[in-house]
């Protein structure tokens, strides 16, 4: 995928927000996972609210990390930072977890779900990173419970063969469009 944005075309928070979206690839296993700019009219309003915004959306979802941090023990919570970026809409995921970095990194595409389920799907990438593993399996559903009953969201129960469940565990409510919040054309407010 081609990043490259005419320099005409891109000024002013447009850049920041490129250069974003660049580091959030070096993220991710494959570069292309992070990917908004399929649609070559919305590339420029995207990194533009990117650049704009990107600071205060992060700094919700580490509120939501530290939420999580704070079901644990100072010592047996792993090294995990969190980001949102737009993921490729081929995957089909609200988030991902990536234990292969140090810290660990969770991703979060904002644009695919409520505002009101963020905390939801950073629980459930939280349970990867607390695990470093990939799998929905019964450690995966302790993790997950805990976290579930400790934040007060409904937790998850575990029967062998049922693990599909888990993989959409807690349910979020998705958006209709995708990259609506990234086009700048939601209208959440961030207190600022
Ligand atoms: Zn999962």
């Amino acid at each position: 995928m081609n990043y490259l944005l005419n320099s005409l075309e891109c000024t002013g928070a447009c850049i920041p927000g490129l250069e974003y979206l660049h580091m959030m690839q070096q993220l991710v296993w494959e570069p292309t996972m992070v990917d908004a700019m399929e649609n070559l009219r919305d590339r420029i309003p995207i990194c533009t609210w990117i650049g704009e915004n990107i600071d205060a959306v992060n700094t919700e979802l580490n509120l939501y990390l530290q939420a999580c941090h704070g079901c644990f023990h100072a010592h047996e919570r792993q090294s995990i930072q969190i980001f949102a970026a737009p993921l490729a809409q081929s995957l089909g995921i609200d988030g991902l977890c990536n234990i292969f970095t140090n810290p660990i990194t969770i991703l979060i595409d904002v644009g695919r779900i409520a505002p009101e389920d963020w905390l939801s799907i950073v629980v459930h990438e939280y349970a990867h990173a607390h695990l470093g593993e990939f799998g929905h399996n019964r450690r995966f559903a302790t993790i997950l419970w805990h976290l579930c009953i400790g934040l007060a969201i409904e937790p998850p129960s575990w029967e062998p063969g049922r693990e599909s469940e888990l993989s959409s565990w807690p349910n979020c409510q998705s958006t209709v469009d995708p990259l609506a919040l990234w086009r700048g054309e939601s209208i959440l407010d961030f207190g600022f």
